[in-house]
């Protein structure tokens, strides 16, 4: 599907999947200004097809949108973007176990012009594809590389937004990381506090039950770790965010104050974290309960197996 905005959203149009036509000096391919989603759809048991909290990603593409000097896509447009991609097959949405359909909303800046300003001419795509099972069999312990060379996002930058530029950063470190025997990065700040993964955001289990995750204006705000928090806390536990640094997560494990780390976002909903590694230190983490329970939790929600009480999904495919 796809919309163009110039001085205002024009009508909507589903086409075929296939290349784009741009303009070899599209603002975007030389200056990046460009944003996007990731959110997927669920078929429950009765054949019915559902997201998960529309309005926050559709929120969060308007923050992206501010931040790259793009103009802001109204939320009930973006939710009408997915509607109107089930409308067209609804079968695209597979049954089974942890299978959906993954959307991937983005705009761009499509206006031919080699000066470095906001472009006047944008457009709205979204692009659905059936994905599978993150893990198969069950969630499965994931290895961090710890990024002491690179950066994801600078203080005034675009971390909190999701936007190309950020994953482009981050592909180099996510190489080490393959070539150290590991699944994913972990980056700091220039405080040396935990910022986020890759992909994923990251949350801490203390003894005393209560839940930490790292907060600051150069994180990705995850629709995921939201709502698990929102669970967790629903559940008694204190939950809080602030400044985590590297120093409270590896000495946090070593004195066992800290007895769950784990990683959520929307493709693999939680991850437990089962090592650490460093330039010069391999920690193992303590595995716990909390994140695979969580995780049921959620996902029961998602598949509609579990009372969903926070009115957190949206029917696609019926009004
Ligand atoms: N951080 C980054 C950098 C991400 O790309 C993602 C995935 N969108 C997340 C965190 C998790 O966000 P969400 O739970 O909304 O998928």
């Amino acid at each position: 599907i796809c919309w163009s905005v110039r001085g205002g959203w024009h009508r909507p149009r589903v086409q075929p999947y296939g290349p784009l036509s741009l303009d070899p000096a599209a603002a975007v391919l030389h200056y990046g200004q460009e944003i996007f989603e990731g959110i997927k759809a669920y078929r429950h048991a009765d054949g019915s097809i559902h997201t998960f909290r529309p309005r926050q990603n559709a929120l969060r593409l308007q923050r992206s949108a501010r931040r790259l000097a793009l103009p802001e896509l109204p939320v009930e447009y973006f939710i009408e973007s997915l509607k109107a991609l089930i409308a067209v097959d609804g079968s695209w949405v597979p049954s089974g176990e942890d299978q959906s359909l993954y959307f991937r909303p983005f705009m761009f800046a499509k206006e031919a012009f080699l000066g470095v300003r906001p472009a006047n001419k944008v457009g709205y795509y979204v692009i659905a594809s059936p994905v599978g099972a993150y893990f198969t069999g069950g969630a499965k312990p994931v290895s961090i590389w710890l990024s002491e060379d690179y950066a994801r996002a600078g203080k005034g930058g675009t971390g909190a937004a999701k936007t190309g530029g950020n994953y482009a950063s981050s592909l180099l470190p996510q190489a080490e990381a393959y070539e150290q025997g590991c699944d994913q990065v972990v980056f700091l700040d220039p405080d040396r506090n935990v910022e986020e993964l890759g992909g994923m955001n990251i949350v801490f289990v203390y003894k005393d039950g209560s839940i930490v995750t790292p907060q600051s204006d150069s994180i990705l705000e995850g629709i995921t770790r939201d709502s698990i928090l929102q669970l967790a806390a629903d559940r008694g536990h204190k939950v809080s965010g602030r400044a985590v640094s590297i120093d409270e997560w590896r000495q946090g494990v070593a004195s066992g104050d800290i007895v769950e780390v784990f990683a959520c976002g929307t493709a693999a909903v939680v991850a437990p974290i089962g090592v650490l590694k460093g330039r010069d230190f391999f920690d193992e983490q303590p595995l716990g309960p909390l994140a695979l329970s969580l995780r049921e939790e959620l996902t029961d929600i998602q598949y509609g197996r579990r009372e969903d009480r926070h009115n957190w999904l949206v029917r696609l495919d019926a009004d």
